[in-house]
């Protein structure tokens, strides 16, 4: 009977064909991304020197359905259909009525959600010519992805990696350097842009939108060479909606419709890829569960940060993008969830926010290392520090319902292991993590940095 079962297996052939584009069925479009010299929208030209032709034209696709190539599809095979896991031994040391359902993306190759696009963009570059790809990473999944999909496809693999991660977290950097991808540390002397920052502060320790100004750069002045990133920008929120629209289809097998989704978010990739797939149908008529984003107390762009235009990275070379930002200048503390400290969010989730449709909470770093270590006790993963926000308000939502007495299906995106992580978890056990709160005086000085931009 599926109420007994622990897991929800897909077969092979249930890898979906093709990713869900939810600007098909959002009732008006998102803000157009503005050029950061002229002000005007940009058109697909702006884009070209970063992006192949293809995910250009997805960025513009108002198709719902965007056909996934087979060569990518046979990669997918690799890992998915990843499994939907329901958490029976969690819910019993919760003693919930409610039912705990996970998507857990950390069994790829690299162990979390981010091979989902990294993939898709390899191969489109690949298809387009390019022969190198440069990217920058912060805690290092990204980075690891996007070198294991360089070595899937035949591409160089240049990642620019935020310094204090590069210190903090060697055995990234020889995963991504085994993939066969050159590695270096953000500030770097191999830009221009990382000479000057070198030159006034030479321990500065980095953050992604200095590293991503890097690979900007670096991507501009190597002929062959093209922009790849692991989060924010819609076509990659695209990608990852294979993750929602299987898990569609396991809920169904499972014979349950999720009453709340929960996902972890930086930049929203892996969160939309778990919800955009339900919202869609909410927005066609169907159920609407309510779904709820989960971001750092320290880094709180959609809980704390204003929904306005601005830049993706700190050297301003990106274009202006409407979303809620806490200042493109701003560096978060660093938290060991090192995937969760961006300045920014997804144009697409923020619009969603904004609208009412997502709910946003934010988690402080103590609590969310208690969920996760809660969690491995109870089910054994051992959840990397980004999803065990999800999973702290998976276990306050299960709460919830035991008070109430009351049932409640919930489902939440496991997005990647943490077996790279475990000096932050040794950390959390001996008592010496750190404790950050809310950095309200350092994010009032980086939106200063806002003003004089179009607010949109
Ligand atoms: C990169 C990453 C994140 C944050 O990025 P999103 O785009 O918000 O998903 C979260 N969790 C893991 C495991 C990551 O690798």
């Amino acid at each position: 009977m599926a109420a007994d079962r622990t897991k929800f297996i897909l077969d092979e052939e249930r890898i979906p064909r093709a990713w869900y584009n939810i600007a098909a069925d959002l009732p008006s479009p998102a803000p157009p991304v503005l050029h950061p010299g002229t002000g005007r929208p940009i058109g697909p030209a702006d884009l070209a020197p970063l992006f192949p032709m293809e995910l250009i034209k997805q960025v513009v696709s108002q198709d719902r359905e965007i056909e996934i190539p087979g060569p990518v599809r046979d990669a997918y095979r690799l890992y998915r259909p990843s499994p939907l896991f329901r958490a029976h031994r969690l819910e019993k040391a919760l003693d919930t009525p409610a039912h705990i359902y996970y998507k857990y993306e950390g069994g790829s190759p690299s162990g979390s959600h981010k091979p989902n696009t990294a993939l898709p963009q390899a191969f489109y570059n690949q298809q387009e010519g390019v022969t190198r790809l440069a990217t920058e990473t912060g805690a290092g999944q990204w980075g690891s992805a996007l070198a294991f999909a360089g070595a899937a496809f035949g591409l160089e693999v240049k990642v620019f990696m935020v310094r204090s991660s590069y210190d903090q977290k060697p055995y990234r950097r020889v995963l991504m350097e085994t993939y066969g991808a050159e590695v270096v540390a953000s500030p770097s002397p191999d830009t221009a842009y990382g000479r000057s920052v070198l030159a006034e502060l030479p321990d500065h320790t980095g953050s992604l939108g200095l590293a991503i100004s890097e690979a900007i750069e670096d991507t501009v002045t190597h002929p062959g060479t093209k922009y790849s990133l692991g989060s924010v920008f819609d076509f990659v929120l695209l990608h990852q909606t294979v993750i929602g629209l299987e898990a569609i289809e396991q809920m169904a097998l499972a014979g349950e419709e999720p009453d709340v989704l929960i996902g972890c978010a930086g930049g929203g990739s892996n969160f939309a890829g778990l919800t955009f797939p339900f919202l869609g149908r909410g927005l066609r008529g169907g159920p609407k569960p309510r779904i709820i984003a989960v971001e750092p107390e320290a880094a709180p762009s959609l809980t704390k940060g204003v929904y306005r235009y601005d830049f993706g990275d700190t050297a301003r070379m990106t274009p202006l993008v409407k979303m809620h930002t806490l200042g493109h200048d701003f560096i978060p503390e660093p938290i060991h969830a090192g995937g969760l400290r961006y300045h920014g969010m997804s144009p697409l989730v923020s619009k969603l926010k904004e609208e009412g449709r997502i709910e946003a909470r934010a988690a402080h770093q103590r609590a969310t290392f208690e969920a996760g270590v809660q969690f491995a006790r109870a089910e054994g993963i051992l959840p990397a520090p980004e999803p065990t926000h999800a999973i702290k308000v998976a276990i306050d939502e299960a709460l919830e319902a035991r008070a109430a007495g009351q049932p409640r299906v919930i489902l939440f995106n496991l997005c990647g292991h943490g077996h790279f992580d475990l000096s932050a978890y040794e950390r959390y056990l001996s008592g010496a993590l750190e404790d950050y709160e809310y950095p309200s005086a350092k994010v009032a000085e980086a939106l200063k940095a806002l003003e004089g931009l179009p607010v949109g």
